[in-house]
């Protein structure tokens, strides 16, 4: 299929298929292709500028889910994903004086609780005002409003640049790591968290696949596709894992109920059952179908 004007962001060809006509929220404007060239998938066309700020500014994507705004709520929800991020991260930190930067830092779970760990020269970076102001009022970490492609956020250059669930939202994946890396000292670490949009469910549950296409996401990568941008932005030794965060109970759900767990997300099972599901985490990674990928570059 060639569509008037489409052109993939990650290999510059024209010719796609149709992966999904409809999103869960967006307009039915925009529609989500796959690059029969590289393989990348994309929404197209993409939202305008303008709307995309108002969109962050306000909040519009944990709204348009119904989750409450409520911080010390968020935070729970966010918890397994925050320690998981925490001992990740640490590892790549040669000491606690380890400049650190996280874009797209929401809330400012991750840097506050890098910060109580005693990496006080962790900063946050996030375009959206709602969030900041929330984030604000209850870290202690500095979380400040810079968009990395037009300014220099404070603190750098940094050791380390955090991004998790923040590729997949930015117009031009490799624009952005280009400029992440101009923000890294040498020898600096990108680490970068993103949906794997090769995940079991997504090919086994019709419903997680009605939900799973959303305005918000502008690229849907996979492991291929994720090390490629790595590659075109100059990074060394790039390489990607797999990452499962969620738990059974979660399938579970999805597969019976077929909607998500909003208010109450379960990254894990009762303790007697870790095992089983500590397996299930381990195969769905193995098998390269996790729900994550995590991308490691070096300057
Ligand atoms: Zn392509």
């Amino acid at each position: 299929m060639i569509t008037n004007n489409f052109k993939c962001s990650l290999c510059g060809h024209n010719r796609h298929r149709l992966v999904s006509s409809r999103l869960r929220d967006g307009s039915q404007k925009s529609k989500v292709y796959c690059c029969f060239t590289c393989g990348h998938v994309q929404l197209y066309p993409q939202p305008n500028i303008e709307k995309e700020k108002a969109y962050y500014d306000l909040n519009q994507q944990d709204k348009s889910v119904g989750k409450k705004i409520y911080f010390s709520a968020l935070k729970k929800n966010n918890q397994f994903d925050t320690d998981r991020h925490i001992a990740f991260v640490s590892k790549f930190c040669r000491s606690k004086q380890s400049k650190i930067l996280d874009v797209g830092a929401g809330y400012g779970f991750f840097i506050d609780g890098m910060f109580r760990r005693g990496y006080h020269k962790v900063v946050g970076v996030e375009i959206s005002q709602e969030r900041r102001m929330i984030g604000k009022r209850n870290i202690s970490a500095p979380l400040f409003d810079a968009d990395i492609l037009s300014e220099i956020p404070k603190g750098g250059p940094f050791d380390v640049i955090t991004m998790f669930h923040v590729l997949e939202h930015t117009r031009n994946p490799v624009d952005f790591l280009l400029r992440s890396k101009a923000l890294l000292k040498k020898g600096g670490v990108l680490i970068c968290e993103v949906p794997n949009v090769e995940e079991l469910l997504l090919r086994t549950c019709k419903a997680y696949n009605d939900f799973y296409w959303i305005r918000a996401h502008l690229h849907y990568f996979s492991a291929i596709t994720l090390k490629e941008c790595l590659k075109k932005a100059g990074y060394k030794r790039g390489c990607v894992y797999f990452e499962q965060r969620y738990g059974l109970e979660n399938l579970f759900h999805w597969l019976r109920v077929g909607k998500p767990q909003i208010e109450n997300p379960a990254f894990t099972i009762a303790s007697e059952y870790a095992d089983v599901e500590n397996y299930y985490k381990k195969q769905l990674s193995v098998r390269g179908v996790s729900d994550a990928l995590i991308a490691i570059g070096y300057t």
